[in-house]
């Protein structure tokens, strides 16, 4: 295939969802955690659930990297935004994350300088065009985009400027996906190895699932095809009774990863001994944080921090939603009182986060189009 429309044929995809049904043993319910955001995403804008049969249920996974972000971590960088002489930098998806008093959104609106920026190499430039404030990157993302933070502070190293800082809160795929698997809540049959983060870390890391836990994973891409493949697989992998870690996006993932990425990450971070997430609570080793040799460029050491462990509102059920247990639609608040206007939880932020897509695009449930309503 060439052309991303051959990725989304309709008669193609009718004979994949035709040949999972026909691999769905009688009586037997399959529950597939997709762990990626992006895929939460596709499954949601081209209503691939709806070519499923009812015995095979998507369950939505902790990939979206500024939904686990937790609201203490918010709070910490609305502190650091705060202090005078600061330019406070992030992703625009961040500026509406809800912490435990508003958003860096409402930090600006009260005055403070925040910028939200297309990559850390932006904040880097405005650090040298403002020799004399301080500027901050507060760093978000899985591995996939830890690699650029890397560059951009090896870049900050080599050229000297002290006036530019980080709050690393990159996360590791790996150290959630044991924790769900080790969660009594959750009974899973296989799942859709995260896209992204695979072509950095390649899908090497996910050999313990199918070892240690008898289920497969196959790595997959973002195009509604790649999706329905990605089921196939692993839904033919049951059915032969094997458990593998298989790669349908072999066109974008190497198997062994981004060798180069891997190193740049290897010289700048170093992993915390643990790390809180969104739902998930506290998991060891599941973070990065700058090594010493980067010490300099640290926001976390160079200003105080509250550094305040907040619980979430009542209302909010992210937690659930982000280890599969519930659907977003199952949340009390959603579509209500929590809107991607007026987001209560993270899930609603980012048009990763499995809230904001199915408002976005899951209007009608399954069983309501089913039923012709
Ligand atoms: S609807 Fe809002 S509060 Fe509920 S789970 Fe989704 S993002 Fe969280």
């Amino acid at each position: 295939m060439r052309f991303v429309d051959e990725f989304r044929n309709a008669d193609l995809a009718r004979g994949l969802a035709a040949q999972i049904a026909a691999l769905a043993e009688p009586g037997r319910h399959y529950k597939i955690m997709e762990v990626c955001g992006g895929h939460t995403h596709t499954i949601y804008k081209h209503g691939i659930e709806d070519h499923l049969p009812d015995t095979v249920e998507l369950v939505h996974g902790p990939g979206c990297p500024v939904c686990v972000i937790p609201m203490g971590r918010v709070d910490d960088g609305i502190a650091v935004a705060k202090r005078p002489g600061v330019i406070f930098t992030c992703f625009g998806d961040m500026m509406r994350v809800p912490g435990g008093d508003g958003s860096l959104l409402d930090a600006k609106a009260q005055g403070a300088d925040v910028r939200f920026v297309y990559s850390p190499l932006d904040a880097l430039k405005i650090a040298r065009n403002n020799p004399d404030r301080e500027v901050v990157f507060f760093a978000i993302g899985f591995e996939t985009t830890a690699p650029s933070t890397a560059l951009t502070l090896m870049r900050a190293k080599a050229e000297r400027i002290k006036n530019f800082s980080v709050i690393c809160n990159h996360v590791t795929i790996v150290p959630p996906l044991r924790a769900l698997l080790e969660s009594p809540d959750l009974r899973l049959d296989g799942f859709i190895g995260p896209g992204h983060v695979s072509t950095v870390v390649g899908c090497r890391p996910y050999e313990f699932i199918p070892k240690d836990h008898g289920q497969p994973v196959v790595t997959a891409g973002f195009e509604p095809l790649d999706l329905l493949q990605s089921i196939f697989m692993i839904m033919k992998q049951l059915a032969e009774g094997r458990s593998e870690v298989e790669n349908q996006y072999s066109r974008v993932v190497p198997w062994e990863g981004n060798l180069k990425a891997l190193e740049v990450l290897a010289e700048v971070f170093e992993l915390r001994p643990y790390f809180e997430w969104r739902g998930l609570g506290f998991i060891s080793q599941s973070a990065l944080r700058l090594s010493d040799a980067y010490a300099d460029w640290d926001a976390e050491l160079r200003f105080e921090m509250p550094g305040v462990r907040v619980a979430d509102p009542k209302a909010c059920q992210c937690g659930e939603v982000l280890k599969g247990v519930i659907k977003p639609w199952e949340c009390k608040v959603f579509g209500t009182a929590c809107t991607p206007e007026t987001p209560i939880g993270t899930c609603m932020v980012s048009s990763e986060g499995a809230c904001a897509a199915y408002y976005n695009f899951g209007r009608f449930a399954r069983s309501k189009e089913r039923a012709g309503a």
